[in-house]
């Protein structure tokens, strides 16, 4: 039995200190294991997250059934994973539709969707679709800049987290006096009791992913291709399987710098970085219509893969970081396929190392209507403050002004749809 501290969940969550685990609820943020004896306490109120992505126990009502609960004919835990894939599958709908409202509103020449509400949060995804186009400089800078010329404290988050480098640069802006607050991230995998286990086979048989297989009288479980659907759990006649956290990776935030940041780090080995990015966002970014205002920047991993999906998915601005050159012309036509064409968001260009290459990105961004918001020279100096950890404003300082105008800019098209 694994104890859990409940670090936020809903007002009404209990902690069960013999059962450890946490009852009342449908949903509960944050748990983290705590020694036998050391049950936890509860925080209220929640940011709601979906639970089977995060929990170290078992979500379960032991409370008197509900009508829904009585007219499904299901016992409390496999109800519990019921309205959690309902949860799910609504969510995710809901998403599909916003995204189809907003592509609705785009303006069918600009391809730039509808503003946001003055007063909302904004949330601007640093892009780019090969990686060492100058992403980290950029977001760090900008933020830097913002925090300096505004009274605001921006938020950035570092998606990387295969190989996250923005911290790098915080090296000598936090103080020592900072504390980082880190959590362990995964998903949800099975495991089977085999005491309960009849070898039906029919928890493989429902598994898209292959990722469980009944061979004679042992059950072999795949995490890194496991999808945590939980498809296995609620098919298994005997209740012979439950889920477990796999740990796959750790989030981390700091307060106390000139901006607040948070990163993603993924373990070695694990293959699949998407639930750790969209478990940061969920960490650490205000939910919508929240009336905080601070600029919040994505610092997206390199590509235009699912981890770059995910760190675009809900931005209001992609601000694509390219360089001119035929490589950075073909990179950044992907990455505008997919945050413009696909996401339908709106997108602007800051075009790095300017005096490289041709005019090959110039062109494309006048034929696709793309404003280019800035363009940074090259400069033996940016490339050595880069290698020593130094941000680029902090190196330079006459650039705080053209990154404040770069953020300007941004707000300006965002609204201007
Ligand atoms: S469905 Fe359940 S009982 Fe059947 S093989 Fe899988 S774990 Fe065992
Ligand atoms: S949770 Fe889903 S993906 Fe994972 S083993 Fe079970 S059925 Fe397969």
């Amino acid at each position: 039995m694994r104890w859990v501290e409940v670090v936020e969940a809903e007002a009404d969550a209990e902690v069960d200190a013999e059962a450890g685990v946490v009852m009342g609820v449908d949903r509960v943020a944050w748990v983290v294991p705590r020694p036998p004896g050391q049950e936890g306490s509860v925080s209220a109120p929640v940011v709601g997250i979906e639970s089977r992505t995060l929990l170290d126990c078992r979500v379960i009502r032991k409370s008197v059934p509900s009508a829904a609960q009585r007219w499904s004919g299901l016992s409390n835990s496999r109800f519990s994973i019921a309205v959690t894939h309902l949860t799910f599958v609504v969510a995710t709908f809901a998403s599909i539709a916003q995204t189809a409202t907003k592509v609705a509103t785009t303006n069918s020449i600009t391809g730039i969707a509808a503003p946001v509400l003055r007063g909302e949060r904004m949330i601007v995804t640093v892009a780019s679709g090969k990686g060492g186009t100058g992403k980290t400089t950029v977001a760090v800078s900008m933020a830097l800049s913002i925090a300096a010329d505004q009274d605001m404290t921006p938020l950035l988050l570092d998606c990387d987290v295969e190989e996250p480098n923005s911290a790098l640069f915080l090296g000598q802006l936090v103080p020592p006096s900072a504390a980082w607050e880190r959590r362990q991230v995964g998903q949800m995998i099975p495991e089977v009791d085999l005491d309960k286990c009849i070898y039906c086979k029919r928890c493989a048989e429902v598994c898209q992913y292959n990722a469980i297989a009944v061979v004679g009288e042992r059950v072999l479980i795949f995490p890194e291709l496991c999808h945590g659907c939980g498809s296995c759990t609620l098919n298994c006649p005997t209740e012979a399987v439950h889920e477990v956290l796999n740990v796959t990776g750790v989030i981390e935030r700091v307060i106390g710098g000139p901006f607040d940041f948070a990163q993603g780090r993924m373990n070695v080995g694990e293959p699949m970085a998407v639930p750790i990015i969209r478990q940061l966002k969920q960490w650490v970014i205000p939910p919508a219509g929240s009336d905080r205002g601070h600029p919040i920047i994505l610092d997206a991993p390199p590509g235009t893969a699912c981890p770059v999906v995910e760190s675009m998915s809900g931005a209001d601005f992609v601000l694509m970081v390219t360089e001119p050159t035929p490589f950075g012309l073909h990179d950044l036509r992907m990455a505008v396929e997919v945050a413009r064409d696909e996401l339908g968001l709106p997108v602007g260009v800051v075009v790095n190392r300017d005096g490289v290459g041709d005019q090959g990105v110039d062109a494309y961004c006048a034929a696709e209507n793309i404003p280019i918001l800035m363009r940074i020279p090259l400069d033996r100096r940016i490339a050595e403050a880069y290698s020593e950890g130094q941000p680029l404003v902090e190196a330079l300082p006459e650039y705080r002004q053209r990154f404040v105008e770069l953020w300007r800019r941004i707000v300006e098209c965002e609204a201007q749809g």
